[in-house]
């Protein structure tokens, strides 16, 4: 079973090429931003944790966000589908645990898919996203500096971590959605032959 990781700064096109890759593969989408909006919405102990940090544009502690990703996992009906990782990990120690949680299932990571966007590019979007999506994180450029920041210093390591096993690829972010879905789909289509 193939489970990919979709990887990039924020802005990038994660979440939209997730929805794409869904609808086309029947992958089940597992995004650790939107499990975090729902704990805020529901207002759980997590939710009530994570809310000013992520208004900080900093990250949720690993262990919470580790075991978040464990229970769902845990409780996925069918392992007959792949997942795709939209958000997580973003630390070497998330990627870490993720490998505990996948071995725990006999599962493994496959393969890293990262959409690569310069920075003024990511401002500009994220700015725009904001004003329909109402995220609170993306309402002003410091908090979204803050991730952007946050992405640079803790999460674009990973790269390395999965370049090193072999399972890295990326596509250029920037140009029309259909055009960049494109790309992912041959990673896909041609790693599924090998
Ligand atoms: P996203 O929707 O993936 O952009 O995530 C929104 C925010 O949720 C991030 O800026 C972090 O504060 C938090 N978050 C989401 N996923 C993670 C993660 N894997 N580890 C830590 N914090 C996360």
């Amino acid at each position: 079973m193939k489970h990919i990781l979709l990887f990039g700064p924020p802005g990038a096109g994660k979440g939209t090429q997730a929805q794409l890759l869904v609808d086309k593969y029947k992958f089940i989408h597992l995004s650790t931003g939107d499990m975090l909006r729902d704990e805020i919405k529901r207002a759980t102990d997590t939710g009530l944790k994570a809310k000013a940090i992520i208004d900080n544009g900093q990250l949720v502690p690993d262990e919470i966000v580790a075991e978040m990703v464990r229970s769902r996992i845990k409780n996925m009906k069918n392992d007959k589908v792949g997942i795709i990782f939209d958000g997580f990990p973003r630390t070497i120690a998330q990627a870490r645990k993720l490998d505990e949680i996948m071995n725990a299932e006999n599962q493994q990571i496959s393969l890293m898919i990262a959409i690569d966007v310069h920075d003024d590019e990511i401002i500009k979007r994220i700015i725009e996203r904001g004003k329909i999506s109402q995220r609170s994180d993306d309402q002003d450029v410091i908090t979204i500096k803050n991730r952007i920041d946050t992405y640079n210093n803790q999460t674009s390591v990973l790269a390395d971590y999965y370049r090193q096993q072999g399972k890295f690829k990326s596509v250029a972010g920037i140009g029309a959605i259909e055009d960049i879905f494109a790309e992912i789909c041959k990673i896909i289509d041609d790693s599924r032959k090998s």
